[in-house]
């Protein structure tokens, strides 16, 4: 689960990280109100969005004047902002965070998350911090320094004086940057978040050290101990498609292709989106039905398939094992008449019932393509587009 920059923040606060002051809100007047109440003489016009790269989309702007905090506000608010992760549609602002501006010496980068291999938290530095750090790790990966962080002790001092010399943290800044680390290693661990990124991590040209930014993910199968940030979620940022099968209880993710998979197992499912890819075609999601999928769940699961304005076929690959051929074979023939069914449907069946299924699909007198293996319906649902295209 994600959430915005504004309420990662305040999360950190709550570990001792310092960041700059800043006011949510959702209408410009707000906006001019919440610079006022900070004070000072320049604010940061920050979107909030999922999305990250908002900088470079233009969802980031230093105001010098109140004027200029109603300016940016308007140009952002209740707009789309296309940022490199948003897509080319962008994604409408409905939120702004007005933050106290501060001055920059220098800006690094710092990352948590979780590597897998090692099961530990990783923790990534870099002196190259700022807007371009995707381009740091693609050219210069060496200037990305890691430690993985010791689940037992936790993050040493020893581990902080290493990573703060690596990225040349000024000494006279050490004592900040150790609380600083401390508090952020705090928060990643007690939240169970699953990534916290702070880029840029700055020194301020008094020699404060501040997360200026901030990114984080949490881990979704320990949400149901973190009440507190389920309560978080913004749904206007969250995937309509990925909620709605959520409700019903399957593992839907959408993708960029145009062939919608509905598989049971989430082993067969992944193999199906390989073998479609070996055969030229680009999956449109990836979907698990689960092990004892009912009619009405295949249904709710085409229903969410066909959302997608992308999709132009769609493979329905099944092993009956528990789930027997001829139910499901009954689920797929009444949602597609239900759905009215529109683009080309490519089946393959096998397990308990597959002649009984067969025939269901074959006498329903609706256009489906039957296939006798994956590979088959692989490349038979390829096939399909092409003469459709
Ligand atoms: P992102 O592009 O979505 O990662 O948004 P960030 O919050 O990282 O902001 C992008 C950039 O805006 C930062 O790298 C800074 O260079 C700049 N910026 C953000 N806040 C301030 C600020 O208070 N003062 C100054 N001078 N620059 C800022
Ligand atoms: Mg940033």
């Amino acid at each position: 689960m994600k959430i915005h920059e504004y309420q990662a923040k305040e999360i950190l606060r709550q570990f001792g990280v310092p960041t700059p002051s800043g006011i949510a809100c959702f209408s410009v007047d707000k906006a001019i109100s919440a610079a006022q109440s900070l004070g000072g003489n320049q604010w940061v016009v920050k979107a909030q969005i999922y999305a990250g790269g908002r900088g470079k989309g233009g969802g980031v702007k230093l105001a010098r004047s109140l004027d200029e905090v109603r300016q940016f506000a308007e140009g952002m608010l209740n707009k789309p902002l296309i940022t490199h992760q948003t897509g080319s549609q962008g994604q409408i602002v409905h939120r702004l965070y007005i933050e106290q501006g501060v001055d920059i010496q220098h800006e690094f980068y710092l990352g948590m998350v979780i590597d897998r291999t090692r099961q530990r938290v990783c923790l990534m530095a870099s002196a190259e911090g700022g807007m371009d750090i995707e381009e740091v790790a693609a050219k210069t990966p060496e200037k990305i320094h890691k430690i993985l962080i010791d689940p037992v002790i936790g993050l040493t001092d020893v581990d902080i004086t290493y990573i703060a010399g690596k990225i040349g943290l000024p000494i006279t800044s050490l004592d900040a940057a150790r609380e600083l680390l401390k508090g952020l290693y705090q928060a990643f661990d007690q939240t169970d978040a699953s990534l916290l990124e702070i880029n840029p991590l700055i020194l301020t040209t008094s020699g404060q050290v501040i997360a200026l930014d901030t990114k984080m993910n949490f881990d979704d199968n320990a949400l149901f101990r973190h009440p507190e940030i389920v309560a978080l979620r913004d749904t206007d940022e969250e995937d309509p498609a990925e909620m709605e099968a959520a409700k019903h209880d399957l593992s839907y993710i959408a993708l960029d292709g145009n062939i919608g998979c509905l598989v049971n197992g989430a082993g067969l499912a992944m193999a199906t989106m390989d073998i479609i890819k070996l055969y030229g075609g680009h999956p449109a999601n990836f979907l698990d039905v689960g092990g004892g999928a009912t009619a009405e769940k295949v249904t709710e699961a085409f229903k969410i398939m066909l959302r997608n304005p992308k999709l132009q076929a769609i493979l329905v690959n099944i092993f009956g094992g528990i789930m027997k051929c001829d139910v499901v074979a009954q689920g797929v023939t009444a949602a597609a008449r239900e759905v009215k069914l529109a683009v080309p449907l490519v089946v393959r069946l096998e397990g308990t019932n597959v002649d009984l299924g067969k025939k269901i699909l074959a006498e329903s007198g609706l256009p489906i393509i039957s296939a006798s293996n994956m590979a088959d319906a692989a490349e038979k649902v390829v096939n399909a587009i092409q003469k459709g295209a």
